[in-house]
C-alpha cells in the first residue's frame, strides 16, 4: 500500500513506531495530487513548501516522543474555511486575491495537534450547490469517472480524499455538502450536531445550519477529526461544552440497539440501485444484531422547500458584506485607486458573483422583503421549528434513522445545471439533519453501475458517539470502503 492511501489510524500507528516519517506521507501526499489533479481538479491551492515545512516541524515532535492522533498527518481543506496567510476564495472570484488574515478555529485546533495542511478545496461558489459546478474556478470531477460531478458543495474534498491525494479533508455541511460528495465519492463523511465544532472563520453562507466537519476513508478516522476539531468556542456562542465524545466503540455487535426506517425516505424517485443498496445494509445490520422499527416524518416533504427559503435569506445577509467596498476586490491595488466609487461597486458586485449566488441573493431578499416576510421567511421558520420537534421526538423512539444519502448515485457533469429546481432536489434526503441541527454521517454501501452509493445515519443531538458505533461496526463488517477508483 501506498503512504497516501493509509487511513489516518493506520498512518499514525506508523509514525508513532517511527516507521514512517510526517515528510514521507506529505511528500506522497504531494506527488499523488500531482499525479491526478490535473484530471480531477480537487485542489485549488496547493502550499507545498509550507506542508513540508509543518511535516518536519511535526516529525521533530515525534522524535522527542510527542504524541497525537493527527501528529504529522496531511490534510486538505474546503476553500471557505480561513487558513491564515493562504488564499480563501471560497472558489468565488469576489474573493480572488483573498488571504485569509486568521486562522479559523478548527485549522487552529489541528495545527496545534500537529496535521499537517496541504492546501485548499474547490466548491460551489460560497458553498451553494450539490456539483461543485457552481465554482468559479471550474468543476471537479468524480475519480470514479471523469465525467461526473463529485458531489458538492465539499466536491472538492470529497474527490480528494477518494484518490488519496490526502489522509483525510475538511469541509462543510449547510444542507448536505459533506454528505452528498461522500456518497457520490465512496467514502465517509460527517455533518457533526450543529454546536459541536465551530464556525468561526468559515466564510458564512446560512449561520443557523453551517456546520464543519471531516471527510475520511473510514469512521474511525471521522471520530479521530472530529475529536480534534469539536468543542466550546467563545468566538462562536453556538457551540456548547456538554456531551463529550467519549465511549467510541471500534465495531462489534449492535445486539440491544434499534435503528429507524422513516418511511418518507424510502419513495419513489430513488434509482433501484440505489434502493437495492439500502436493502442490502439493512440486512447486513440485522447480522450485526441490530434491530429495526418503521417510523414516520410526515413534515420531511416540507424540507427541501423550507431549506430553500431559509437558506437564501441568510445568505441574502451574510453576502451583503461582500459590498465591493471592505471586502473582495478581485481588481489590483493600482487600478483601485484610479476606479471611482460606484465602478468598484458594479465590478466587485455585478461581475463578481456567480449565478447561483445571485439567484440566491435575490430570492432570499425577497423572502425577507416587506409584505412577504410572514408568508415565506416566517412561515419557513415555523415548519422548521415542526421538523425539528417531529425528529427528535421520533429519536426518543430508536437508537439513530437510516435513509439512503442520495437518491441515486453521482450524475454527468452538466446534466442538470441549467435545472436550479432539479439541483436543489438532490437535497431531499439530507436538508431534515441541517434544519434540525442532528448529526448525521454519510457511509459507503454499495456500488449502482460501478458508482458509488452512500447511506445515511442520523443520530442524537451530540450523539455522534452512536453513529460512530453503528457506522464502524457496518465497516468492520463489509469492504466498501476499502474500495479504490482507479485513477
Ligand atoms: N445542496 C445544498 C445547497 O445548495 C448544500 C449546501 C451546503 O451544505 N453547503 O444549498
Amino acid at each position: 500500500m501506498k503512504l497516501n492511501q493509509l487511513t489516518i489510524k493506520q498512518a499514525g500507528q506508523m509514525l508513532a513506531k517511527k516507521e514512517i516519517t510526517s515528510v514521507d506521507l506529505t511528500k506522497a501526499c504531494l506527488k499523488r495530487i500531482k499525479e491526478v489533479d490535473g484530471k480531477i481538479k480537487a485542489c485549488l491551492t496547493v502550499c507545498e513548501k509550507e506542508a513540508l515545512a509543518e511535516a518536519k516541524k511535526a516529525d521533530e515532535k515525534i522524535k522527542n516522543d510527542e504524541t497525537g492522533e493527527l501528529l504529522g498527518i496531511p490534510y486538505l481543506a474546503k476553500d471557505n474555511i480561513m487558513t491564515r496567510g493562504v488564499k480563501t476564495t471560497a472558489a468565488s472570484k469576489i474573493l480572488e486575491n483573498y488571504i485569509a488574515p486568521y486562522d479559523a478555529t478548527i485549522i487552529k485546533r489541528l495545527k496545534q495537534a500537529g496535521a499537517v495542511l496541504l492546501g485548499k478545496t474547490n466548491l460551489d461558489e460560497f458553498a451553494h450547490g450539490a456539483s461543485t459546478e457552481n465554482s468559479a474556478y471550474g468543476t471537479t470531477h468524480n475519480p470514479w469517472d471523469l465525467s461526473r460531478v463529485p458531489g458538492g458543495s465539499s466536491g472538492g474534498s470529497g474527490a480528494a480524499v477518494a484518490a488519496d491525494m490526502c489522509l483525510f479533508a475538511l469541509g462543510t455541511d449547510t444542507g448536505g455538502s459533506i454528505r452528498c460528495p461522500a456518497s457520490f465519492c465512496g467514502i465517509t463523511g460527517l455533518k457533526p450536531t450543529y454546536g459541536r465544532s465551530s464556525r468561526f472563520g468559515l466564510i458564512a453562507m446560512t449561520s443557523s445550519t453551517d456546520v464543519p466537519g471531516p471527510l475520511t476513508k473510514t469512521v474511525e478516522d471521522a471520530a479521530i477529526v472530529l475529536s480534534v476539531i469539536a468543542g466550546v468556542d467563545k468566538n462562536d456562542a453556538t457551540t456548547v461544552d456538554k456531551i463529550p465524545l467519549t465511549h467510541f466503540a471500534k465495531g462489534g455487535s449492535l445486539k440491544g440497539l434499534t435503528i429507524g426506517l422513516p418511511k418518507e425516505y424510502f419513495i419513489e424517485g430513488t434509482d433501484k440501485g440505489v434502493t437495492e443498496a439500502m436493502e442490502k445494509a439493512i440486512e447486513d445490520f440485522k447480522k450485526l444484531g441490530a434491530k429495526f422499527k418503521q417510523v414516520s416524518l410526515p413534515h420531511t416533504k416540507y424540507g427541501v422547500p423550507v431549506y430553500y427559503i431559509i437558506t437564501p435569506s441568510e445568505i441574502s445577509s451574510n453576502l451583503a458584506r461582500f459590498d465591493g467596498i471592505k471586502y473582495g476586490l478581485s481588481i489590483q491595488d493600482d487600478d483601485r485607486a484610479k476606479a471611482d466609487l460606484m465602478s468598484i461597486y458594479t465590478k466587485s458586485r455585478g461581475k463578481g458573483f456567480g449565478p447561483e449566488a445571485k439567484r440566491r441573493i435575490m430570492l432570499g431578499t425577497y423572502a425577507l422583503s416587506a409584505g412577504y416576510f410572514e408568508a415565506y421567511y416566517l412561515q419557513a421558520q415555523k415548519v422548521r421549528t415542526k421538523i425539528k420537534q417531529e425528529m427528535d421526538k421520533v429519536l426518543e423512539t430508536v437508537d439513530c434513522l437510516l435513509t439512503p444519502t442520495e437518491p441515486h448515485a453521482a450524475f454527468k457533469i452538466g446534466e442538470q445545471s441549467n435545472d436550479p429546481l432539479k439541483m436543489y432536489l438532490e437535497d431531499i434526503f439530507v436538508t431534515g439533519a441541517s434544519l434540525a441541527g442532528l448529526p448525521a454521517i454519510s457511509i459507503p454501501c454499495g456500488f449502482d453501475k460501478n458508482l458509488p452509493v452512500g447511506l445515511q445515519l442520523i443520530g442524537k443531538r451530540f450523539d455522534e458517539a452512536t453513529l460512530f458505533r453503528v457506522g464502524s461496526s457496518y465497516e468492520k463488517a463489509t469492504e466498501w470502503h476499502l474500495k479504490k477508483a482507479e485513477i
